[in-house]
C-alpha cells in the first residue's frame, strides 16, 4: 500500500484542486429542496456541463464520447478534491456510473454514438430498471416479460426502488425473454425511453418525506429490436457489467462522522456533567474512529492497485458493509444526545444543519441499495475468503418451472 502521492498524482491534484477552486459554484446558503425543485436540477446540469466541458467530468471516458480520457486515478483525485466543496446534488450518478457504461461496454455502435456524450454532459439523465417486488437480491428473478412481435418487442410488467425514474429520460431494463431457460440464461436487457406510453412512474413516498424512488409500471410496451443492448438471453451478462459498477459506484456513507459526534459530546451537558465524560459513549467513538481508519486505508489500497493500473477486487464490497452500519450507529447515538431536538429534521433549526437526522434516516436505504449486508457479507465470504458457496437449487432449472408460492 501507498500513502503518498507519486509526483505525477501530487501535480494532477494540484491542477484540479485550483481549477475547483475557480468553478466549483459558491454555497448559496439557500436550503437544497432536493432534484424535484426543477432550480436545483438547473444547478446540477450546469455544474456537470462545466465539468465536462473541462475534461473533468466521466474522466475514464474517451474524449471522442465526451469524457476526459484520463486514467481511473485522475478520476478517483478530482473526486477526492471535488468532496471538499460544496457542490450541487448528482442526478447523474445512475446513469454515469452504471448505466451508459453498461452501454458502452455491450451496446452498439449508434447507441454509443447516441447516448454517451449527452449523458457525460448532463443533459440527459438514465435510471437503472432491474429490481421487481419479487427480484432484488436474486436479481435473476426478474419477472418483467418482453415478447417478440417481428421487429418489435412488447415489454409487460413492474419494476420498484427505481431511483429517479420520475426525473430519467432513459431507463437500462432487464426483461425475461424465454421463461424455458433457467433464470439466468433467459433475461436480455434493452434500453427504453422513459416518456414513452405504456410506462407509468409511482413514485414511493420515503419516511425522510423526499421520493427519490419510484414504481414503473409496464402496459403493451411497444420498443424496438434496435433498443435491445447485448444479444438475446445474454441479459444476466450485460447485468454484471452494470452491477460490478454498481458495487464500485457506491462507496462510503459520506456525511457526518466521528469528529461531529466528539464534538457534540463536548458541547452537550447532561445531568452528569459534559456527555464526554461518559465513558460508554468515549469507548463507542473510539471504536466509530477504528472502523473509519479502517475503511481509510481501504480506501488507499483500492487507490493504490487504481493508480498501478489494477482493477480492485471483490474486497471493494467491504467498505459499503462497513461505512453503511456506521453510519447508522453513529446518527442513532448522535440523536439520542441531541435529546429533544433529535427529532427536529427541518436543517435550519436542527443541530450541525440536520447532519445525523438525514444520515439516520437515509443509512438503512445504504445498507440494502446495491446489496444487502448479507449479500455483500457472501461475496467477501465467497470472492475474498474462498469459502464454500451459498446453496442455489434453481439454477439449473427452467424458469417457468421454479415453484412461486402460489
Ligand atoms: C435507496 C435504494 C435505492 C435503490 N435504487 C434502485 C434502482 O435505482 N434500481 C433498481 O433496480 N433497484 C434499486 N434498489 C433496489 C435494491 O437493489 C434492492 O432493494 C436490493 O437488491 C434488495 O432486494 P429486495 O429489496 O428485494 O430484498 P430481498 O432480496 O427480498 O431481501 C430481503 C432480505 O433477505 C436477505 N437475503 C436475500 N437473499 C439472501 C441470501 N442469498 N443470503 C442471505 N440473505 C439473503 C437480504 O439481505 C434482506 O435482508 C434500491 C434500493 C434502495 C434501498
Amino acid at each position: 500500500m501507498d500513502f503518498n502521492d507519486t509526483p505525477e498524482e501530487a501535480a494532477y491534484r494540484a491542477e484540479a484542486r485550483a481549477w475547483l477552486q475557480a468553478h466549483a459554484p459558491r454555497p448559496t446558503g439557500k436550503i437544497d429542496n432536493g432534484l424535484d425543485d426543477p432550480v436545483s436540477m438547473d444547478a446540477s446540469r450546469a455544474w456537470q456541463r462545466e465539468k465536462a466541458d473541462a475534461g473533468y467530468a466521466c474522466i475514464t471516458w474517451p474524449k471522442q464520447w465526451g469524457g476526459g480520457g484520463g486514467a481511473a486515478w485522475q478520476s478517483v483525485i478530482f473526486g477526492q478534491e471535488e468532496a471538499r466543496f460544496e457542490t450541487p446534488a448528482n442526478p447523474f450518478a445512475i446513469g454515469l456510473g452504471m448505466c451508459v457504461p453498461t452501454v458502452m461496454t455491450a451496446g452498439n455502435e449508434a447507441d454509443k454514438e447516441r447516448f454517451v456524450r449527452p449523458a457525460a454532459r448532463g443533459e440527459e439523465i438514465w435510471c437503472q430498471l432491474f429490481s421487481e417486488p419479487a427480484a432484488g437480491s436474486d436479481v435473476a428473478a426478474a419477472r418483467t416479460r418482453a415478447v417478440r412481435d417481428s421487429e418489435d418487442w412488447v415489454i409487460n410488467g413492474q419494476k420498484v426502488w427505481t431511483s429517479g425514474a420520475h426525473y430519467s429520460d432513459f431507463g437500462l431494463l432487464l426483461a425475461r425473454t424465454d421463461p424455458d431457460a433457467p433464470k439466468h440464461k433467459g433475461l436480455t436487457m434493452f434500453w427504453i425511453d422513459m416518456k414513452a406510453p405504456g410506462v407509468e412512474v409511482r413514485p414511493i413516498h420515503q419516511m425522510s418525506g423526499a421520493s427519490n424512488f419510484n414504481e414503473v409500471y409496464f402496459t403493451d410496451l411497444r420498443i424496438k429490436d434496435s433498443q435491445r443492448i447485448g444479444e438475446v438471453g445474454e441479459g444476466w451478462r450485460v447485468s454484471l457489467v452494470t452491477l460490478m459498477n454498481e458495487r464500485l459506484a457506491i462507496g462510503g456513507g459520506g456525511g457526518a462522522g466521528h469528529r461531529q459526534v466528539l464534538k457534540l459530546a463536548g458541547e452537550i451537558a447532561t445531568l452528569a456533567g459534559p456527555a464526554i465524560r461518559d465513558a460508554g459513549l468515549r469507548e463507542k467513538i473510539a471504536d466509530w474512529y477504528v472502523q473509519a481508519e479502517g475503511l481509510k486505508y481501504t480506501r488507499y489500497r483500492t487507490m493504490t492497485a487504481l493508480s498501478r493500473g489494477q482493477t480492485p477486487g471483490p474486497e471493494s464490497s467491504i467498505g459499503k458493509v462497513v461505512s453503511a452500519t456506521l453510519m447508522q450507529d453513529m446518527a442513532a447515538a448522535a440523536l439520542e444526545l441531541e435529546d429533544q431536538f433529535g427529532i427536529i429534521s427541518d436543517p435550519r433549526l436542527a443541530p450541525l444543519g440536520g447532519a445525523f437526522q438525514t444520515a439516520l434516516m437515509s443509512a438503512p436505504g445504504l445498507r440494502i441499495a446495491g446489496g444487502t449486508d448479507e449479500i455483500l457479507r457472501n461475496i467477501i465470504a465467497e470472492r475474498v475468503l474462498g469459502l464454500p458457496q451459498d446453496v442455489r437449487l434453481d439454477k439449473s432449472v427452467a424458469f417457468k418451472d421454479i415453484p412461486t408460492g402460489r
